[in-house]
């Protein structure tokens, strides 16, 4: 049951009592895979229609601890969807022009422009999550951002933006594998900081962050889903099934053609 995933708007979520593994549907590996491409090819044509109707745009912001899967959901669930109608931002530690500004000033440049889905690596979240668990500013200035983010996501919405959030969802002792595993292969060491393990010390500041974030910010035009992601098949099959089931219904058509291009010919 995909719903299940869905934070309800206005309800409390609980990451501690949130599954970071499935078991509530099909464990068969093969069956989801195979589910998963045809839901990618899917996705496909439902980005290539909705470029070509040029009306609006559909934003997933993709929010996890370090290594979450956020990267490899990217190159996964957007494999085979047109490049040129992704665009694909990843947010970093502001530059000092962009903290010259208000937090949502860099967020709203990278917005989707019609026609496209846009794809965030970390996103506005940031600055409730790291700032608020870092006390980078004061709790007065985060405090109050809570319902900026909900009137901004509202804005993008009533512009014609379809809004999907998913948190990943992983358990601290997966994160210590995956962590493992960069620091064994030197093909990943560049994925691997120290301060990734400051966070990793910080993980009951994070969920209790993450679990505010969550439950201040799914709103009925910009939902959170917290998609249990240890098994990267069934993250990549959950998150699939959201946005294509999501774009399925936003019923995108192609646009009427010019009259009369039957009788065109070509010399
Ligand atoms: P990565 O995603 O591994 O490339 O790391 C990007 C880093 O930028 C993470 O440590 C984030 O916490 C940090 N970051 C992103 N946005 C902000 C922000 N608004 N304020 C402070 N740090 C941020
Ligand atoms: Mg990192």
């Amino acid at each position: 049951m995909l719903e299940t995933h869905l934070v309800a708007p206005g309800s409390r979520v609980d990451l501690a009592g949130s599954p970071t593994r499935a078991n509530d549907f099909h464990d068969d590996r093969e069956a989801a895979e195979r589910e998963f491409r045809d839901l990618r090819d899917e996705l496909a044509d439902l980005q290539h229609a909705l470029y070509a109707e040029s009306k609006r745009k559909v934003l997933v912001v993709l929010q996890a601890m370090d290594a979450g899967g956020k990267d490899s959901t990217i190159r996964k669930v957007f494999k085979g969807v047109n490049p040129q109608g992704v665009r694909v931002t990843s947010f970093k530690v502001p530059s000092s022009e962009e903290l010259a500004h208000d937090f949502l000033w860099r967020i709203h440049k990278a917005a989707p422009r019609t026609g496209m889905i846009g794809v965030f690596n970390r996103s506005h979240y940031e600055d409730v999550l790291v700032v608020r668990v870092d006390r980078i500013v004061p709790e007065e200035v985060w405090r109050p951002r809570y319902d900026m983010i909900n009137d901004f996501e509202q804005l993008l919405a009533a512009n014609g933006t379809t809004v999907l959030k998913f948190f990943l969802h992983i358990s601290r002792d997966e994160q210590k594998e995956r962590f493992q595993d960069r620091l064994d292969r030197p093909e990943k060491h560049w994925k691997f900081s120290r301060g990734d393990l400051d966070k990793r010390q910080q993980w009951h500041d994070y969920m209790a962050a993450y679990e505010d974030a969550l439950s201040r910010c799914s709103t009925a035009v910009a939902p959170w889903w917290v998609i249990p992601a240890d098994q990267k098949w069934y993250r990549n099959l959950t998150i699939a099934r959201v946005l294509v089931g999501t774009m399925r219904k936003m019923e995108i058509r192609f646009p009427t053609p010019e009259d009369g291009l039957e009788d065109v010919t070509i010399d």
